[in-house]
């Protein structure tokens, strides 16, 4: 099964799935491939942190499973290895998201919502990042939001993180029993 859980920006998506695979050992997290530097927060693993050329090299090999561009960056998931019998977690944005949809219909997704406007901006405030970007993510968050409601199978509000932790392990629970 392929589980994508995707969101807004500043909607706690990260931290969320990191708490998923802890808790599910049938779960495995793919690590993404980006362009963007890395913020200083972040640890090295978060991403695979990579140039364009590499990236585009890694494009015309045929190696990503979905890449997309997100607000200048490039961002992509390595096609997966065959023969790891646990369920794969994707952590991507909506334009991935229906890309993994295409390739793989019974894939899920959960698409996270915040609980409101101004605590996603303050969440997004609280990463370090420069105000600019926090601007253009907050604007990238209402474009993507209602493709996400709609192409979602299932929507959770990240209210209290660790009720949404439990509400997402009970709906993939709950798909590997159907
Ligand atoms: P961030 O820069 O905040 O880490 O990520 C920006 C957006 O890119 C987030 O919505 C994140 O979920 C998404 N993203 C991360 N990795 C991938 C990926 O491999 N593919 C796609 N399509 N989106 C990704």
């Amino acid at each position: 099964m392929i589980i994508v859980v995707s969101g807004p920006g500043g909607v706690g998506k990260g931290t969320i799935v990191d708490a998923l695979v802890r808790r599910d050992p049938r779960l495995w997290l793919s690590r993404s491939w980006t362009t963007r530097d890395r913020r200083p927060s972040e640890s090295e693993d978060a991403y695979v942190f990579t140039t364009p050329e590499e990236f585009e090299q890694r494009i015309s090999d045929g190696r990503f499973l979905e890449w997309t561009e997100f607000l200048g960056n490039y961002y992509g998931t390595p096609t997966p290895e065959a023969g790891d019998d646990r369920d794969l977690v994707l952590e991507i944005e909506v334009d991935g998201a229906q890309q993994v949809k295409r390739i793989a219909p019974d894939t899920m997704l959960i698409f996270v919502l915040p609980p409101s406007r101004a605590e996603q901006e303050r969440r997004l405030r609280g990463r370090g990042d420069l105000d600019h970007k926090v601007l253009a993510r907050l604007k990238k968050a209402e474009e993507e939001e209602p493709i996400g409601r709609e192409l979602a199978d299932h929507l959770v509000v990240n209210d209290d993180l660790e009720s949404t932790i439990d509400e997402m392990l009970a709906i993939i629970d709950d798909a590997r029993q159907g």
